[in-house]
């Protein structure tokens, strides 16, 4: 018989999101009258606005036409969407050969992991977006299960000591490490002299910055960055990821790109950016057209302006949950500039507070251990979700009165 993968083998059992599924399902199952809401998962609930969706429409139109068909297109995607997003994303502090479109940033994560290898020190932030760990543990990058974490991998705790800021001095040397800004799912975001800070750990430990920046477009603080690129230096040690998911709706439709700077490069002296264009024209056929020419139309002024207007439904949602926790004495951060807030409870089990949680105000969160061992007495709400679910879900929370141990 064929043996099975050791790297799968290694991977613990029970993804989060599952586990959180199955438990709904249980007290549903016990409470069949219950009528749940969820601020769990992080996927989008709002419909896609009018300018963007007619040039998803127009783009499968045109696939019916002699003139408008297309097949397979370049693997980077197509040239007018990495100009645009060059331009229109980063104002020339990018260029467009280094812009590669993809079917989403989790997707490219999982693949950017192909370039290194096995071989490298992982870091990530702690708490942090599984796929960075999830993935390093598939491509073999982490030795086995040790308790909390794997053996090999990096955990820089996040916490409110700390400001939710890691302490850089625990970057390994020479290997990747894993920066979400606004965090998921702390909802924090580092700010420009932080990211200084952060461009300046890797170049001096040699280690290559994976910035997700799947978030961006949530900022409103003027003074925050919205990518790695306006920090000096970092077009020598970073690789951001980032996607249409959030800001405009796309977590179903599929489209993401991931910059790979033409400066960037290994030990050896090659370059990184064609190691990646070989991993994309080899194991990745392109992002859909049809996505691409959504791409296209969100990035114009009109999409703009719908992008800002859908994350602001959803910033206004985490203003109202925000406002429900603060009414508790519940010590929360994030939910300004990102659609997630994480809340504190001292002394507690998130899984026992994601239990009581449900069990009192029929409400589905996730618990913050999920997202590694910095998480343990944090709950995670999500703003993605319908304004009158919000409503109905900060009302109930508001008679919640969850017992934190204050001595902590
Ligand atoms: C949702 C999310 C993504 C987006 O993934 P897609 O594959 O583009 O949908 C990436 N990173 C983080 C941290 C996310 O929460």
């Amino acid at each position: 018989m064929i043996k099975r993968n050791p790297s799968i083998a290694n991977i613990k059992a029970g993804y989060l999101f599952p586990e959180i599924a199955k438990r709904r399902r249980e007290y549903a199952a016990a409470h069949p009258e219950a009528n749940i809401i969820s601020l769990g998962v992080g996927n989008t609930t709002e419909p896609i606005l009018p300018h963007i969706d007619a040039g998803l429409v127009n783009g499968a139109k045109r696939l019916s036409t002699a003139e408008g068909y297309s097949g397979y297109g370049d693997e980077q995607g197509l040239t007018g969407l990495r100009e645009k997003i060059a331009e229109v994303i980063y104002q020339g502090k990018v260029k467009s050969e280094e812009v590669f479109i993809s079917d989403g940033a989790k997707c490219d994560i999982g693949r950017l992991q192909l370039l290194f290898g096995a071989g490298i020190p992982v870091a990530v932030q702690d708490p942090s977006y599984p796929v960075y760990v999830d993935g390093s543990v598939l491509i073999g990058a982490a030795g086995a299960w040790a308790g909390t974490g794997y053996g090999g991998i990096s955990y820089l705790p996040c916490t409110a000591e700390n400001d939710y800021f890691p302490d850089l001095s625990l970057i390994p040397e020479n290997g990747l490490f894993y920066f979400c800004s606004p965090n998921n799912p702390t909802g924090a975001v580092a700010n420009r002299e932080q990211l200084g800070a952060l461009v300046a750990a890797a170049l001096r430990k040699g280690s290559v910055i994976i910035y997700d920046a799947a978030y961006a477009e949530y900022i409103r603080d003027p003074a925050l960055p919205k990518s790695i690129y306006e920090i000096a230096g970092a077009r020598t040690c970073a690789i951001e990821v980032n996607s249409f998911s959030k800001p405009a709706g796309f977590t179903g439709v599929r489209l993401g790109w991931t910059v790979v700077p033409l400066e960037l490069s290994y030990a050896s002296g090659e370059k990184v950016n064609a190691d990646w264009n070989r991993i994309c024209t080899t194991i990745f056929n392109g992002a859909s057209n049809i996505a691409q020419a959504g791409g296209l139309v969100a990035l114009e002024s009109e999409g703009l302006k719908e992008i800002r207007e859908l994350c602001d439904f959803y910033l206004g949602n985490a203003k109202l949950i925000r406002q429900a926790l603060r009414e508790l004495d519940i010590t929360c951060v994030g939910g300004d500039n990102s659609p997630y807030i994480w809340a504190r409870f001292p002394g507690r089990d998130s899984w026992e507070v994601f239990a009581e949680i449900l069990e009192k105000c029929q409400v589905v969160t996730t618990p913050g251990a999920g997202f590694g061992p910095a998480g343990q007495s944090f709950i995670r709400f999500s703003a993605f979700g319908h304004r009158t679910d919000v409503e109905e879900a900060c009302k109930r929370l508001s008679k919640l009165r969850i017992t934190t141990d204050h001595t902590d």
